[in-house]
């Protein structure tokens, strides 16, 4: 704790006040973020670190293992950021980012949610179509492939859900609403991006600034 109290006092007394006229017009105004970012809650994941983004940048929902309810499923915090951040934010830029080494994955994988712990196993079932396509498709892999094929597919059951829910049904209907699918990697600082053409993840690096021929592909 003493850490994060140092870095309270830290932020207000050298951090802010060069940055003073920033923060006073971020207050003034409604806050405009350019993309909702939903990812995990894991502490070595942080969104506007690995996007290089600022305060009033990016509206963003983090839990377990960055799982997104689907439609109908259940109306809590999740649902009502998506429909707020859609409806009454205008975003139209969607991103869920899932990470390596991601502790709700592996303890997806491996089952091993104590019994007791009832919200964690309800959690899960947001994510049950992912065991599902794992052991279908993954079935022979073991240790860090399966582990990395096990969260990109889940991002990829996550992008659906997403796309159940009706206000960004509706965006992306109409072409309005994109939602990109992610994958970064902790220890390179690495992001992946799904490429739907390839079926694959896709360095970003190389999509965004022009190595590779493939534009950036929206879901
Ligand atoms: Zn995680």
């Amino acid at each position: 704790m003493e850490k994060i109290l140092q870095g309270v006092h830290e932020f207000r007394t050298k951090i802010y006040p060069p940055q003073k006229a920033f923060y006073k017009r971020l207050a003034a105004k409604k806050q405009k973020p350019k993309a909702l970012f939903i990812t995990c809650a894991d502490s070595r994941v942080l969104p506007n670190i690995i996007t290089n983004t600022e305060p009033g940048d990016m509206f963003q929902i983090r839990n377990a293992g960055n799982l997104v309810p689907p439609y109908g499923s259940s109306l809590g915090g999740e649902v009502a950021t998506i429909e707020y951040a859609v409806t009454q934010l205008n975003i139209k830029h969607l991103i869920i980012c899932g990470h390596s080494q991601c502790g709700a994955i592996h303890a997806l994988l491996k089952n091993q949610v104590p019994e007791d712990l009832l919200g964690l196993r309800a959690w899960f079932n947001h994510a049950q179509a992912t065991r599902q396509i794992v052991a279908r498709k993954h079935g022979r892999k073991t240790g860090d492939r399966l582990q990395i094929a096990a969260t990109e597919e889940n991002v990829l059951v996550q992008v659906n859900n997403l796309s159940t829910h009706p206000c960004v049904a509706t965006g992306l209907s109409s072409g309005e609403i994109h939602i990109y699918g992610w994958y970064y990697d902790i220890a390179t600082g690495g992001v992946r991006q799904f490429d739907q053409s390839q079926g694959t993840f896709v360095d970003l690096e190389d999509v965004a600034f022009g190595t590779s021929p493939l534009p950036i592909r929206e879901w």
